[in-house]
């Protein structure tokens, strides 16, 4: 589970109306928590909110015992920041890097580490500066890395061999302190880095559309409501399947309604499919 942006998140659950993971469901509440105390409201307005979320257990005690329990949550999520709004800013030579790279997948594998690797050094709770290694050190993620990679199709062994040949070539290095794994890129340059930005990324839901958008303009374009890079086709698409679903549902919506209004059963005209 790797969350970008914990208020587009947040806003997710609440139209949802529940979590969308079963075992990392107490970090989804922290997340609802920190956004509904960011949009302002009271302590008791957000346990209004997390009634609608069931904390599971919590059948057979007393309403004491519960309140004391959500206390605890609620003070617990407040302690980090909502994490939102994080700019990672990619630099020409490191792009120049990762293009050097000769396998696709290693490459993809390393554009994706780079921009995890940035965005984790923002997080207080994962990273930590190794006075050893004289650099910030990201705590590994690989299972997430790997599925923003689209390196699942391959065998968990041929994934650990992409790591492998990206230690080789000296631009992966990984570290195990307090039995965690950490990392990090040599190349990287820190967030004010010096060079040429060659990409923004503040949109997270196709990191390695960023990559290829830059390497390859010509066939992917954004998305023109949200700004995710999608691939052209030969069809006008002016969207991206999840922008397209929520445009198509209101309008639809609205066409119900002005239809209710006029108490009319029009035939002639057909909701948008
Ligand atoms: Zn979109």
């Amino acid at each position: 589970m790797l969350i970008f942006d914990e208020k587009k998140y947040a806003k997710n659950l609440l139209k949802k109306k529940e979590f969308q993971t079963y075992r990392q469901k107490d970090i989804e509440r922290y997340i609802l928590i920190r956004y509904l105390a960011n949009e302002g409201m009271s302590t008791e307005e957000i346990r209004k909110e997390l009634d609608k979320f069931p904390l599971i257990g919590c059948e057979y005690l007393d309403k004491k015992d519960v309140d004391i329990i959500y206390e605890k949550i609620i003070d617990r999520a407040l302690s980090y920041p909502l994490v939102t709004g994080i700019n990672t800013m990619i630099f020409k030579n490191e792009i120049d890097v990762i293009n050097s790279v000769e396998d696709e997948n290693a490459r993809n594998l390393l554009f994706v580490l780079l921009v995890y690797y940035k965005w984790a050094t923002t997080q207080q709770q994962l990273f930590f500066f190794s006075k050893h290694n004289n650099v910030k050190m990201a705590v590994t993620n690989d299972m997430d890395i790997w599925k923003y990679a689209g390196l699942m199709k391959l065998r968990v062994a041929d994934r650990y061999r992409l790591c492998n040949q990206l230690i080789l070539k000296g631009l992966y290095v990984e570290d195990n302190f307090k039995s965690n794994n950490y990392f990090y890129l040599p190349f990287a340059s820190d967030a004010y880095g010096s060079g040429e930005v060659a990409i923004c990324i503040n949109n997270y839901d196709n990191i390695l559309g960023e990559l290829y958008i830059y390497n390859d303009p010509e066939h992917y374009k954004r998305c023109s409501e949200c700004g995710v890079v999608i691939k052209k086709t030969r069809s006008p698409k002016k969207y991206c399947d999840s922008c397209a679903k929520e445009i198509k549902n209101k309008q639809n919506l609205r066409y119900y309604r002005e239809n209710a209004d006029l108490g009319k059963t029009q035939t002639v005209l057909s909701p948008v499919k």
